[in-house]
């Protein structure tokens, strides 16, 4: 994962935000763009229609006070990105996260309108975030910065124009605060605002590992269409967090994989490592660590017999399957080189893992890329049913929601598969051609354009 470095809490009054420092190849928003760019080439996009898909229709970006524990006021950056509304509902998560940017959540925002689109539900895209180190914050604190948070934005969102969800740093907890936040500023109750929520609020069945497993639906399904076996392949996975977990447990659960290798951030070290176990790891036991610890605990690792090294030896161990499920510009021109030649799968947990350059060069050596927009569209899938189901006020076991996120998950990875092979396209290539082509039909019916 990449650095939550530390902001202490007494140097500064204010948690500093700032717009893009990183370097054009490592910049989300002009990934973003460029990758719209070349699907919109390819379309034949009009002009108008395209400038509308570059830029974010909305965004609200503003500063709340919030009164920490020690008596003293903070002030955070907050933001809230909405990309496009054509198809349905502004949907995306919020972070919380040091490093937040608008710029970031700019391209996060744009990645949601191609991911609920390409999976084909009725949304549009969005994103938000507060520039902030939750763990850094005291549950009373973390809870005054949700509803701040929501004081914010409680006039920009609603179950019928933008739906916040979990992302990085945030949870259940988080969106319960969230969610009461709103229904007492609005008066009434409003279940399908925010989606993640607790199951006794309105969450669903299923939404936890909801993105995890949906990454592992399109493992599954791109080694049947390399003729590959499952049972017999090895992964490395990159992030420990929620959707690192599930992706963990359901790729040797139900595809019988062997996972040798996990990368995690130690928030007491502020680093991160990499835990080898060569006859393969086992992802329970390392949840249960987690759990218990906050993070992958070393000693406890030692002591199960795996092996310690350096957080960036995820990328270089030598396995079939690459998966990177934490930040943004995991692998880039600069470490693209290091994956071993033994990679055939390259499969994006995170938003936005690759950048355009690095992608280029997996591209060259024959990696099938399962594209982020596709491979982790698990989660809003999820949520989606989640707010069908707060609408309908009536709840689905988990087995159900599980069979129908398969159902859309599988359905959308050979839609994507099929475009790629008629077009003679590259599969990121193939998912934009999918979901740019929806959303500009959309903006077309409604005579935006
Ligand atoms: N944060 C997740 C994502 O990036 C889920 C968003 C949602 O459920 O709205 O896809």
């Amino acid at each position: 994962m990449s650095s939550a470095s530390s902001e202490s809490k007494s140097s500064s009054a204010s948690t500093g935000a700032q717009d893009s420092t990183a370097a054009p190849e490592t910049d989300p928003f002009l990934t973003a763009q460029r990758q719209l760019d070349e699907a919109a080439g390819i379309l034949e996009l009009d002009e108008a229609t395209h400038q509308l898909l570059r830029w974010p229709l909305r965004e609200l970006k503003f500063v709340f006070p919030v009164r920490m524990d020690d008596g003293s006021v903070k002030v955070f950056h907050g933001y809230r990105v909405q990309h496009n509304d054509a198809r349905g509902p502004a949907k995306g998560g919020l972070r919380f996260h040091p490093h937040e940017t608008v710029h970031t959540v700019r391209a996060l925002a744009a990645w949601m309108t191609w991911k609920t689109a390409v999976i084909d539900i009725p949304l549009g895209g969005g994103k938000g975030g507060v520039c902030c180190n939750p763990r850094e914050l005291s549950t009373g604190e973390l809870e005054r910065v949700s509803r701040g948070y929501i004081r914010r934005v409680a006039g920009f969102i609603g179950p019928d124009s933008d739906v916040p969800a979990p992302d990085v740093y945030t949870d259940s907890r988080v969106m319960a605060w969230m969610l009461d936040e709103y229904e007492a500023i609005h008066g009434r109750h409003a279940p399908g605002v925010i989606t993640g929520k607790p199951p006794v609020l309105g969450g669903s069945a299923g939404r936890g590992d909801a993105t995890g497993f949906g990454v592992v639906v399109t493992i599954r399904e791109a080694l049947k269409a390399l003729r590959i076996d499952a049972s017999r392949t090895t992964a490395s996975l990159q992030g420990f967090g929620k959707v690192g977990q599930a992706t963990a447990i359901h790729y040797v659960n139900q595809l019988g994989g062997k996972l040798i290798c996990v990368s995690s951030w130690d928030h007491e070290d502020k680093t991160a490592y990499t835990f080898f176990k060569h006859d393969g790891a086992d992802p329970a036991f390392l949840r249960g660590i987690t759990d218990s610890h906050g993070t992958i605990h070393k000693d406890k690792a030692l002591q199960a017999g795996y092996e310690v090294r350096d957080g960036d030896a995820w990328r270089s161990a030598e396995v079939d399957l690459l998966i990177p499920a934490a930040l943004e510009n995991m692998i880039t021109a600069g470490t693209v080189e290091t994956i071993s030649p033994r990679v055939k799968v390259l499969a994006e947990g995170a938003n936005g893992p690759t950048t355009r350059e690095a992608d280029q060069a997996l591209r060259r050596r024959g990696v099938f890329v399962i594209p982020d927009i596709l491979c982790n569209a698990g989660g809003v899938t999820v949520s989606y049913f989640e707010q069908v189901q707060n609408a309908y006020n009536f709840y689905w076991p988990e087995q159900e929601v599980l069979d129908r996120l398969d159902e859309k998950m599988t359905a959308a990875f050979h839609v994507v598969h099929a475009m790629a092979r008629r077009m003679d396209v590259h599969n990121r290539l193939a998912a934009y051609l999918v979901s740019v082509e929806r959303v500009a039909k959309a903006m077309k019916l409604r005579g935006w354009v």
